[in-house]
């Protein structure tokens, strides 16, 4: 339990890929506090299963990604509660897939306020408690669409671009506080996101549902397998070791070879 007396932020961590990485963390006993969206019950089961993993406390924040109050509030209430936060992962994301002439305006400012700006205002929050520790480590998941575009995606491909440079950003301005800045980018990861968009798709592009998966989604991806939420939260781990102290500002893909075409 090599995080036993850390402290983990995981934003959107209710469903898919964030709650893979709040179980990875909590698993190795770091004190973790959740966000996102869901039914209140299944919260409630997800967060006392983390403190009975973890040996240590867990919380849940409902702090919508899309308020910057909400954002200062929930890492203020993670410091009070437990500490920290140690580990700050910026995870929450959403999509819309439409042609940009169509694209609606309100999808935009969803995606760019989650999908970036949300990090932005944790990472503000979140550092000057690093910096007195002189330890921290800050993860975002990005995408391959931080790297290269996808036709129907203008929002969520402009968004974790910026994401990644943010993080390349940050990476270098605390590079000599002892804290790291990296993001990682899963190709498709199947989870209720990516199942989400598969109507979406079929209207935007006149295709049936398995024509979607597999000659859109997968097509892309040259192992032609999804990613798993698990195999991500396991490099998220591994980016919290102090091995991994000379990893930063690194993007660190998770794509089934799809960036390397
Ligand atoms: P998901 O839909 O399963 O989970 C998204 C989480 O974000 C949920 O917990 C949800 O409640 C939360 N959320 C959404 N809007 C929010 C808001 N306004 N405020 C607070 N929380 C909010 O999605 P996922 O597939 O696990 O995606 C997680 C991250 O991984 C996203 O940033 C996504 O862009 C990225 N990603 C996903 C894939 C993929 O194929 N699934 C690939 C690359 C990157």
């Amino acid at each position: 339990m090599f995080l036993k007396g850390k402290t983990a932020l995981v934003t959107g961590s209710t469903s898919g890929i964030g709650l893979a990485y709040a179980r990875a963390l909590a698993a190795e006993g770091a004190a973790v506090m959740i966000n996102g969206f869901g039914p209140a019950e299944a919260i409630e089961q997800e967060r006392a299963a983390l403190a009975a993993a973890s040996g240590a406390d867990a919380f849940h924040s409902p702090a919508d990604m899309t308020r910057p109050d909400e954002i200062a509030a929930m890492v203020r209430e993670c410091a009070d509660k437990l500490g920290g936060p140690d580990i700050l992962i910026n995870n929450a994301g959403i999509q819309h897939v439409a042609p940009v002439e169509e694209f609606p305006l309100d999808k935009w400012d969803a995606i760019i306020a989650i999908n970036l700006s949300a990090a932005f205002h944790a990472i503000r929050a979140a550092v000057p408690g690093m910096k007195m520790r002189k330890w921290g480590r800050i993860i975002s998941t990005a995408s391959a669409h931080s790297l290269v575009a996808s036709p129907f995606k203008s929002a969520y491909v402009t968004a974790k671009h910026g994401l990644a440079g943010l993080t390349k950003t940050v990476a270098l301005e605390l590079a000599e506080h002892g804290i790291t800045a990296n993001c990682i980018s899963p190709g498709y990861v199947w989870t209720p996101l990516v199942e989400k968009q598969i109507p979406d798709t079929m209207k935007a592009r006149g295709l049936t549902r398995e024509q979607v998966m597999h000659d859109v989604l997968l097509a892309g991806q040259p192992t032609r397998q999804f990613v798993t939420a698990e195999q991500v939260a396991a490099l998220a781990l591994h980016l919290c070791r102090d091995e991994s102290a000379q990893i930063t500002g690194s993007n660190l893909s998770m794509d089934g070879g799809w960036t390397a075409a």
